[in-house]
């Protein structure tokens, strides 16, 4: 059996990280650990960069987008889910250019989600 893949999920919302952590534990072989906001997440980067990241954009002390601002100044690079429910301003395209992987619209759809997680890990 090869090494477990380690996927970090990130969201302020316990429901929706539970949600996004089922979805994922279908796939077999992963490893995932949760993070509440940026801040968080990026202390658990430090010490060890995932095979994927699952990010959300609002979140309280440090949110999606500066997540990705200080990993493009600390050029830390690692496949990037980005899950965000703002459609209409320029959330997405921000993110497209601090060099995400993936998008996913809010609420989630599972089985996108878990088609574009396969993807990643598989590619
Ligand atoms: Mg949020």
């Amino acid at each position: 059996m090869s090494i477990a893949k380690k996927i970090y999920v990130v969201d302020d919302s316990i429901v929706t990280r539970m949600f996004i952590s089922g979805i994922i534990k279908e796939i077999p072989n992963v490893e995932i650990t949760e993070f509440g906001n940026g801040e968080e997440v990026m202390e658990g980067i430090r010490n060890e960069t995932p095979d994927l990241l699952i990010l959300d954009s609002v979140m309280p002390k440090m949110d999606g987008l500066n997540v990705l601002r200080k990993l493009k100044e600390l050029k830390i690079e690692m496949p990037i889910v980005f899950c965000t429910a703002d459609i209409q301003s320029t959330t997405k395209e921000k993110a497209i250019n601090l060099g995400i992987t993936e998008f996913v619209n809010k609420p989630i759809q599972k089985e996108s989600l878990l088609e574009k997680i396969k993807n990643i890990l598989n590619s």
